[in-house]
């Protein structure tokens, strides 16, 4: 079997990136799979269940490990394929859970990020910016779908046009549906063939039926099992990468599809908060603001490195703002309502956004 890499995104970036290796004599190919151990990469001679050089799989970083997409070199060892080398990535969407010493890479080398929402209650302006804000970080460039738009009338479409203009000027939007076809010619044409793309968006949103849409076959759930038992565990949608009828190749995994969609942020700064709390009961003075006071316990994990100088500045910008919610909230007679636990916590994200987005 002859495979035409440049159809599976070979290109000068990655050519390049071989063109310096020590590895540069051996054979180079995509990871267009993970499992547990093994990688199936496909090559110019075919697709190839492969493994990894101990030295790679042992490396301290989780992130050097290779993930859906990459680009890796190959060497032969018998009858199998061993990867001895990650090419240098253009990109990589990475994810920390809370627990995790390390993030963990979801997939590499995309060129779009495709961020589905519905109308009606999935549509939140405030979950489609945190999310740009990620796409952003990762160096991959957002397309926004919004969905379903046969669900809404024309003025609740206009509502909707009306909010997302608060977004910057170079984000793309379409508006498609499914039922009437509306969109789904201008999605196509702004999705090209042998670019990498991936799907973000909750479920129930749309994202299996435009895949489906355009690679003209159902999907098959895959059924993961457990290596302890070698029992079914649950079913997942296997991490891997698509090549559509298209041209398009599109990486879908679970982590993808909730890429930078979770709450595991806000969760990490609630824990961080708690943190402070707990470190600010041993500085010397009850009223300890954390800034010059003498024995400051908070002063000293920043300076011990426990805590980021950064994280207590919005704790304290926090603080401040509810002080004056709770004074003007006690000026015009009415309980705060603003020391409720999760509370704060969504000012904080709003105000992180906008920094941030610039
Ligand atoms: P996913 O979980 O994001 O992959 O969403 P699916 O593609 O599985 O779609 C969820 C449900 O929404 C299915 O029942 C679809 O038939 C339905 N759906 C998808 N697109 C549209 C649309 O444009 N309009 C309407 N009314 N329903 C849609
Ligand atoms: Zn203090």
């Amino acid at each position: 079997m002859e495979i035409n890499l440049p159809d599976y995104g070979w290109e000068a970036f990655f050519a390049d990136a071989k063109s310096t290796s020590k590895n540069k004599h051996l054979e180079h190919g995509r990871v267009v799979s993970v499992h547990k151990s093994r990688y199936e990469v496909v090559t110019a001679e075919g697709v190839f269940s492969c493994e990894i050089l101990g030295n790679v799989q042992f490396q301290k970083y989780s992130l050097d490990i290779p993930a859906v997409g990459d680009w890796v070199l190959l060497d032969r060892y018998r009858d199998t394929r061993i990867i001895v080398e990650i090419l240098s990535r253009k990109n990589l969407i990475k994810r920390q859970k809370k627990h995790d010493r390390f993030p963990k890479a979801i997939a590499a080398n995309i060129d779009t990020a495709i961020i589905v929402q519905a109308v009606g209650e999935d549509f939140s302006i405030k979950r489609l910016e945190r999310i740009l804000v990620h796409v952003h970080e990762a160096g991959v460039t957002p397309l926004v779908v919004i969905n379903k738009i046969d669900l809404v009338s024309d003025e609740e479409k206009k509502r909707i046009k009306k909010t997302l203009s608060e977004l910057h000027d170079d984000i793309k939007i379409i508006f498609t549906s499914f039922v009437t076809g509306a969109g789904i010619p201008e999605l196509e044409q702004q999705i090209k063939e042998k670019e990498t793309v991936i799907f973000i968006g909750s479920s129930g949103v749309g994202k299996s039926s435009i895949i489906n849409y355009m690679l003209g076959y159902e999907l098959q759930e895959t059924q993961e099992t457990s290596e302890a038992t070698g029992k079914g565990k649950h079913t997942t949608t296997a991490r891997r990468l698509i090549k559509m009828n298209s041209g398009v190749l599109v990486v879908d995994t679970p982590g993808t599809r909730e890429f930078g969609m979770n709450e595991d942020g806000d969760e990490s700064l609630k824990e961080s908060f708690l943190k402070i709390e707990e470190l600010a009961q041993q500085c010397r003075f009850s009223n300890c603001s954390h800034g010059n006071e003498p024995s400051c316990f908070v002063q000293e994990a920043i300076a011990k490195n426990i805590l980021e100088q950064q994280v207590l500045d919005r704790y304290l910008d926090l603080q401040k703002e509810n002080s004056q919610t709770a004074k003007q909230m006690r000026q015009s007679g009415k309980q705060s309502s603003r020391n409720r636990i999760g509370e704060p916590l969504r000012s904080v994200r709003a105000g992180k956004t906008k920094k941030r987005r610039k």
